[in-house]
C-alpha cells in the first residue's frame, strides 16, 4: 500500500513548529510495511488543501492528514476532504456525547458554540475516539476505496490514536498481519551497532530489520510479516536470539513503549533500591528524565544541581585539592560527586555528572563534549570518561542516557 501524508498548519510552513508528526507517522507506517511516497504541507487555506486532497488521491492509496481538525474558523481539514469527496458534513452524535462528557467537570462554565464542530465528521466516515483530546479522528473512503485518515494535530493525541486505533485498522486490510518488537541498545554507537549488523540487514528477507539513531540509544525494529501473533514471534526469534547474543547487555529492552528510564527505575525498584543525582553540565536534565517516569517517587527521594564549584564542595563536600588539582570536569571530581550526592541523600545508588556541553569552555586536553560519569552503587564507585558529539543540547542528551545506562549496567553487575 502507497502512502501520502499530509501536514496541515501555515504554522508548520512558517517553521513556527517542527513537523515531528509526519516524522513519526513516517516511521510508524514504514515499520508496518506501508510505503510512503509522498509528504507534503499545506497552510490553513481551503483550495489549498483541496488541491492536496485530490492531488494524494490520484497519486496514493491510502492518505493520512494530520491537524486542522480543531474547533476554529482556520481548522478547515474536514471541510476540505468533504468538499473533495462530494460529501456533506455531519454531526456525530456519539462523538458530541464523549466530548460533552470530556468537557464536563472542566475550566468551561459553559460550552462555546464552536467546539460542537469538533464532534462533526464526514458523511459515510467513521469517527476515532480521541482519548487525550476534543476532536475524534476521522476515517473515510472516496468512491474508489482509497482510505483516507483525518487525525488531530497534537502529537500527545496524534500518536496515541495512530497506534490504538489507525494501525490495526491498516492491519485488517491486509491478509499479513505485521507483528514487530523494538531491541533498544543503549552505551553503543550507532555505527558500531550498525557494523555489528550489517550482515542481518544485507540478507533480511523476513523479518526486516531497521536501525534508528537516538542520542546515546540505538533502536533496532524487527518485523516479521505474519497471519497471527504466534507465528510472528516464530519468525523473529532466531534474529531477536541473534541480536542477544551480539548486543547482550547493551539491550534493555524489547518493546516499543519501555524507555531507559523506565527500565532503569523498574530495576531500582526491583532492588528495592534509592538513587540520588549531582549534575553539573547536564543541570538537571537527568533527574527531569527520571521523575518523567511514573512512579519514581519510590526511589528518588532527591537530587542535586552543582554547577559551580563551589556549589560542588559546599554540597556534595568534592574536595577542594580535587578541583584545583584535576579541574571540575575530572575523573576525581565525578568519583567525589557521585559519593558526596550518595552520603547526602542516603541513597543507594548515586550518578554524578561532569563534563562540558559547549559550544565554548573545551581544550585541547578536554576538548567540548568532554563528560565524566561517576556511578556508585552500594558503596562501589566507577567512573567512564566520554567525548560526545554534537552542540550542546545533543552533549546534555548523551550524558543523560549514557548515565542511565552506566548506571543500571553497574546495578546488574553488583551483588
Ligand atoms: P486542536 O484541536 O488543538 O486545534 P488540531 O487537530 O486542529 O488540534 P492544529 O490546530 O493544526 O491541530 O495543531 C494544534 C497543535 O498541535 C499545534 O499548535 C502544534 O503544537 C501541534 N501540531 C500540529 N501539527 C503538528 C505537526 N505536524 N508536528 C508537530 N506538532 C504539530
Amino acid at each position: 500500500m502507497n502512502a501520502e501524508l499530509i501536514s496541515v498548519g501555515t504554522e508548520l510552513l512558517m517553521g513556527n513548529i517542527v513537523n515531528t508528526n509526519v516524522a513519526f507517522l513516517a516511521r510508524e507506517c514504514t515499520a508496518a510495511g506501508i510505503s510512503v511516497l509522498y509528504q507534503v504541507t499545506v497552510g490553513d487555506n481551503k483550495a489549498r488543501l483541496c488541491d492536496a486532497v485530490k492531488t494524494a488521491l490520484e497519486r496514493s492509496d491510502l492518505v493520512i492528514l494530520t491537524g486542522g481538525l480543531g474547533p476554529t474558523k482556520d481548522d478547515l481539514t474536514k471541510e476540505a476532504v468533504a468538499e473533495v469527496l462530494g460529501r456533506q458534513i455531519i454531526r456525530d452524535t456519539h462523538s458530541e456525547e464523549r466530548m460533552l462528557a470530556y468537557l464536563r467537570g472542566s475550566i468551561y462554565k459553559e460550552i462555546p458554540e464552536n467546539n460542537y464542530r469538533q464532534a462533526d465528521i464526514i458523511e459515510g466516515a467513521e469517527a476515532l475516539d480521541n482519548d487525550n483530546g476534543l476532536a475524534p479522528g476521522i476515517y473515510v473512503k472516496d468512491a474508489l476505496g482509497k482510505k483516507l485518515f483525518l487525525l488531530p494535530g497534537p502529537p500527545n493525541e496524534l500518536e496515541p490514536m495512530f497506534r490504538n486505533k489507525v494501525l490495526p485498522l491498516l492491519q485488517s486490510f491486509s491478509e499479513k498481519l505485521l507483528y514487530s518488537k523494538m531491541v533498544k541498545l543503549a552505551g553503543i554507537s550507532e555505527s558500531v551497532a550498525e557494523t555489528r549488523i550489517q550482515d542481518l540487514i544485507q540478507n533480511q528477507t523476513n523479518p526486516t530489520i531497521a536501525p534508528y539513531a537516538k542520542s546515546g540509544q540505538v533502536w533496532i525494529r524487527v518485523t516479521a510479516k505474519c497471519t497471527t501473533k504466534e507465528e510472528g514471534m516464530r519468525i523473529m526469534k532466531p534474529v531477536l536470539d541473534e541480536l542477544e547474543e551480539r548486543f547482550a547487555e547493551a539491550i534493555f529492552t524489547l518493546e516499543e513503549e519501555v524507555s531507559l528510564e523506565e527500565s532503569l527505575i523498574q530495576l531500582l525498584k526491583e532492588r528495592n533500591m534509592t538513587v540520588t543525582t549531582a549534575e553539573s553540565c547536564t543541570g538537571g536534565l537527568l533527574m527531569g528524565t527520571l521523575v518523567n517516569v511514573s512512579g519514581a517517587s519510590d526511589v528518588i527521594r532527591e537530587g542535586i544541581v552543582t554547577y559551580a564549584n563551589e556549589a560542588k564542595e559546599k554540597y556534595l563536600h568534592v574536595s577542594h585539592e580535587t578541583l584545583k588539582m584535576y579541574g571540575a570536569v575530572s575523573h576525581q571530581t565525578a568519583y567525589e560527586m557521585a559519593v558526596g550526592a550518595a552520603k547526602m541523600a542516603q541513597a543507594d545508588a548515586a550518578i554524578g555528572i561532569t563534563g562540558i556541553a559547549g559550544p565554548g569552555g573545551g581544550s585541547k586536553e578536554k576538548p567540548v563534549g568532554t563528560v565524566y560519569i561517576g556511578c556508585y552503587v552500594n558503596g562501589k564507585v566507577i567512573v567512564e570518561h566520554y567525548v560526545f558529539r554534537g552542540d550542546r543540547r545533543k552533549v546534555r542528551e548523551f550524558a543523560v542516557n549514557y548515565a542511565m545506562n552506566q548506571l543500571r549496567k553497574a546495578i546488574l553487575e553488583s551483588k
